[in-house]
């Protein structure tokens, strides 16, 4: 059958690897789960197909969000996550990220990330729809790295964790709905390894990739969704895909992220006449949904005809802007930019997908032994829109609840074999395809027709694009560029596929044809192959 794997291999034939347990990535979620497996005496792999700082999570600004200020509790967080999500939060994870993410940061805290402060407390920031001050930063705007760096710091203190990079994860080996361990292309040496485990936890990260304009780096192509998909995996809400409002429109320059955090701290937004325009669009004016903030930006440009808004930070304190947020100020520079004296500016971007591999509370997905958290896994704790800064609480409580319930498992024991079985893959054809004008094509397909705004008409091109694209599925992908190719073909059908069948307008799902929220959709669309 075409499509259950991206290369020819006889497993048979293939250098070996075994451990208890693999973690596949090096962000927030992968070195987490990494620490805490080894923590409790398992032998651990980590894969990431890059370096190991080369994720979303290294990139991520505005912070991290816990109910721990003096006039905040779990309720408000947990009410504000809910409203955020339009109706398709799921309350229990909702419940468990608010109450155990205070302890999840508090140990980061412990392990000696340098949260900022203000004074003798933590400094807090507020984001987007967040009805109090709680987003713990480092750095001023450098939170993922700092917390990269500690969680990298703790793996590495353990000799029964090992860290393998430049390993780019190909597929999972399921048999009988059973995953038994993972197809891995070296890239240092150019050759194919299997990595056998008693648990694989995915932590891929996001999709952004799909899109011509994204906040994410290159490595998020959607990879383990995809590899899960073919898989035979259950994949949810990925219809929800997140634009970020504000992120710097120069041309010739990716787009880079401008934290909402800036908006926090008071920026405003104008349109190119100069007018500020958010709060005729929302009572929480700049600080509304990033949904809401990003189709207010967009319908601002259509009306101006320009190819972005303003935001207008020149009536707050300069020092404190820059010395608030250093890395913007260094990168706004770098393109003849002072944030405090010069308009930015900005439109926006695909920046996180509320969908992925469906999990339950535990990180369980419909395959066994099979588990996921981070970005690319959905238990719908962000329901249609997530709230700022979640995301990161996110890997780090649902990662903890995977390694607690591995540590309950037996078939973690030690005297328990590695489940080893033979996998083969032949029938792939070996010819040259032109997959890198067809990544082009697809990222312009993607942000034309499965963007912020959407139509029935335009999701319909955007089918007709991957039906086009069906045959590739017979061609063995020949490297790594091409593996990410086949997988951002996946993810970004199966996003189509599910924002046609939804003809309702929720959260960062919007459908020009079907404007309105509708009761009967308040439900889940969950794809398997
Ligand atoms: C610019 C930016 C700013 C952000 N700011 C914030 C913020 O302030 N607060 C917040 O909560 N969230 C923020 N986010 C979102 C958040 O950073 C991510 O959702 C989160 O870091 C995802 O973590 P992760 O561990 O799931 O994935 P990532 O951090 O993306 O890590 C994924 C890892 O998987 C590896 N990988 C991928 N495919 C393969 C493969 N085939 N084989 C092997 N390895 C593979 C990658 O190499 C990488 O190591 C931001 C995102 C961006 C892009």
């Amino acid at each position: 059958m075409y499509g259950r794997y991206l290369v020819n291999f006889d497993s048979s034939e293939i250098e070996h690897v075994e451990t208890e347990i693999l973690s596949i990535g090096g962000g927030i979620a992968g070195l987490y789960t990494a620490w805490q497996s080894a923590r409790a005496g398992f032998d651990v792999m980590l894969l990431t197909k890059r370096t190991i700082s080369d994720t979303n999570t290294d990139r991520a600004q505005g912070g991290i969000a816990a109910a721990i200020g003096e006039s905040d509790s779990p309720e408000l967080h947990y009410k504000d996550t809910i409203a955020a999500g339009a109706g398709l939060c799921d309350e229990a994870a909702v419940r468990i990220l608010v109450t155990e993410g205070t302890d999840r940061v508090q140990e980061l805290i412990d392990i000696g990330a340098n949260f900022d402060y203000y004074g003798e407390k933590l400094a807090m920031t507020k984001e987007g729809a967040h009805s109090k001050r709680r987003i713990l930063h480092a750095h001023g705007d450098a939170t993922g790295a700092e917390i990269s760096r500690v969680l990298l710091e703790q793996v590495k203190m353990f000799d029964n964790a090992t860290i393998f990079e430049q390993h780019f994860v190909v597929d999972l080996l399921v048999k009988e709905n059973e995953c038994c361990g993972v197809l891995v292309f070296d890239e240092s040496t150019g050759n194919y390894r299997i990595f056998w485990a008693k648990a694989v936890i995915l932590a891929t990260g996001g999709a952004g990739r799909v899109y011509n304009y994204t906040t994410n780096p290159t490595v998020a192509t959607g990879d383990g969704i995809a590899m899960a998909y073919r898989a035979g995996a259950e994949v949810m809400d990925v219809e929800f895909v997140q634009f970020h409002p504000t992120t710097l429109v120069l041309p010739g320059v990716p787009r880079f992220l401008i934290s909402e955090a800036v908006r926090g701290e008071g920026a405003v937004l104008r349109n190119s006449r100069g007018e500020r325009f958010m709060p005729s669009y929302h009572g929480m004016a700049e600080l509304a949904p990033r949904d809401i903030v990003a189709r207010a930006i967009l319908s601002e440009m259509a009306k101006t005809g320009e190819n972005c808004v303003y935001l207008d930070l020149t009536h707050l304190n300069a020092d404190r802007i820059r010395e608030r947020f250093p890395t913007i100020t260094k990168t706004c520079l770098k393109y003849g930019l002072d944030i405090a004296k010069d308009l930015i500016p900005v439109a926006p971007a695909a920046h996180y997908i509320m969908g992925g591999v469906k999990t339950n509370i535990d990180g369980e997905t419909s395959i066994k032994h099979l588990y996921a958290c981070g970005e690319n896994a959905c238990l719908a704790v962000h329901g249609a829109n997530r709230l700022a800064s979640n995301s990161l609480l996110d890997g780090l409580v649902f990662g903890k609840r995977i390694v607690e319930l591995l540590k309950k498992q037996k078939r973690l024991k030690k005297e328990l074999e590695v489940k080893k079985t033979r996998f083969v893959c032949e029938e792939l054809v070996d010819a040259a395809c032109d997959f890198s004008s067809i990544e082009s094509e697809l990222k312009v397909v993607m942000n034309e027709n499965v963007g912020p705004l959407r139509t029935s008409q335009r999701l319909m091109q955007a089918l007709s694009f991957f039906d086009r694209q069906e045959c590739l599925r017979k061609y063995k992908a020949r490297n790594s560029k091409e593996m990410e190719v086949q997988n951002m073909l996946e993810v970004g059908r199966l996003i189509a596929e599910a924002a046609m069948m939804r003809t309702e307008s929720r959260g960062g799902h919007f459908r020009l044809d079907f404007p309105e929220t509708v009761l009967r959709w308040k439900k889940h669309i969950i794809l398997r192959k």
